[in-house]
C-alpha cells in the first residue's frame, strides 16, 4: 500500500538552495517504497474542474519570474501516463466528480520542484492533478477520497502545497524568529491532522489562529485535504517534517496511512 503524502514546497529557490526542506525531500524518495506512478497534486494549476494531465510527455513549466537563469535551466523529463490519467477520470466520475483530460499542460514547479529532490532520475510516470480553488477544503477531501484506490494499485498521491503561505510577509533573510501568527497556525493545524479532527480542519479559516493571515488565499493548502482524502478512512497521519523558510514559510510535510 502507498501511503498519501502532503509535501510544502515553498519558494521555487527549494530545488537550488541548501536549507533543511531541501534536505529532507531529496532523503525522502529513498525512504518510500517505489510507486509505479505518480499522481501530483499541486497547488499551482487550478481549473474549474477537476483537470488530468494526459501527455506521454509532460513538458517542464517554469511558472515562476525573477529566480537566478540556473532555476530556468532545470527541467524533469518524467514520462506521463495517460492511462493513469484515463483511470484518474474514471474514479472521479465513479464518486459524481466530473473529470477533464488536459493533453497539453505539463508539470508546474509545485510538481516538478519536489519531485526532482525525490527521484532525481525521473523515472517514474507521472500525472499532475488541478485542484479547484473557488470550491474549498471540503471539495478536496471528496476529490481525495475518490482515489484512495490508487494506494493499492501502487500508485502515490502526492499532494504539494505549503502549510503557510503569506508571500507578502516573506522575510529575506531568516535572523528573525517564526511570528507568533505563523507558530500558532501551525500547531493549531498540527493538532487537528494529528488528532484527525476533520471538521475543525475543513473549518480552518474560521476555527484556525491567524488563518487568514496565513493563507490570503487557501489554494496552498487544499492539497493537504487530498491527501488526507486519499489516504482513506481511518488513515493515520505522521508528520515527517517541520521548518520555516524566508521567515513564515512553514515547510511542513505529512504522510497518511
Ligand atoms: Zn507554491
Amino acid at each position: 500500500m502507498q501511503p498519501t503524502l502532503f509535501l510544502s514546497h515553498g519558494s521555487p529557490m527549494l530545488a537550488l538552495q541548501d536549507i533543511p526542506a531541501r534536505d529532507f525531500l531529496a532523503g525522502l524518495g529513498g525512504e518510500l517504497a517505489r510507486p509505479d506512478a505518480i499522481l501530483v497534486v499541486s497547488a499551482h494549476w487550478e481549473t474549474a474542474v477537476p483537470s488530468l494531465t494526459s501527455t506521454a510527455a509532460p513538458e517542464t513549466i517554469h511558472d515562476f519570474f525573477g529566480f537566478p537563469p540556473a532555476l530556468f535551466a532545470l527541467t524533469y523529463p518524467a514520462p506521463g501516463a495517460p492511462d493513469l490519467a484515463a483511470r484518474v477520470a474514471d474514479l472521479l466520475g465513479d464518486a459524481g466528480l466530473r473529470a477533464a483530460l488536459d493533453p497539453r499542460r505539463g508539470l508546474d514547479h509545485g510538481a516538478w520542484v519536489p519531485l526532482l529532490l525525490m527521484w532525481p532520475a525521473h523515472d517514474i510516470p507521472v500525472v499532475q492533478l488541478s485542484i479547484q480553488s473557488a470550491l474549498g477544503p471540503g471539495h478536496h477531501v471528496q476529490l481525495g477520497r475518490a482515489l484512495t484506490q490508487l494506494r493499492r494499485e501502487n500508485v502515490l498521491v502526492l499532494a504539494s502545497g505549503s502549510f503557510t503561505h503569506n508571500l507578502r510577509a516573506l522575510q529575506r533573510s531568516d535572523a528573525g524568529a517564526e511570528p507568533e501568527w505563523v507558530t500558532r497556525f501551525a500547531e493549531w493545524m498540527d493538532t487537528a491532522i494529528m488528532a484527525r479532527r476533520m471538521c475543525d480542519m475543513v473549518s480552518y479559516r474560521r476555527l484556525a489562529p491567524f488563518a487568514a493571515e496565513n493563507h490570503p488565499t487557501d489554494e496552498h493548502l487544499l492539497p493537504l485535504f487530498v491527501a488526507i482524502g486519499a489516504g482513506g478512512e481511518g488513515a493515520v497521519p505522521t508528520r515527517l517534517h517541520s521548518s520555516t523558510d524566508l521567515g513564515v514559510l512553514r515547510m511542513d510535510a505529512y504522510r497518511f496511512d
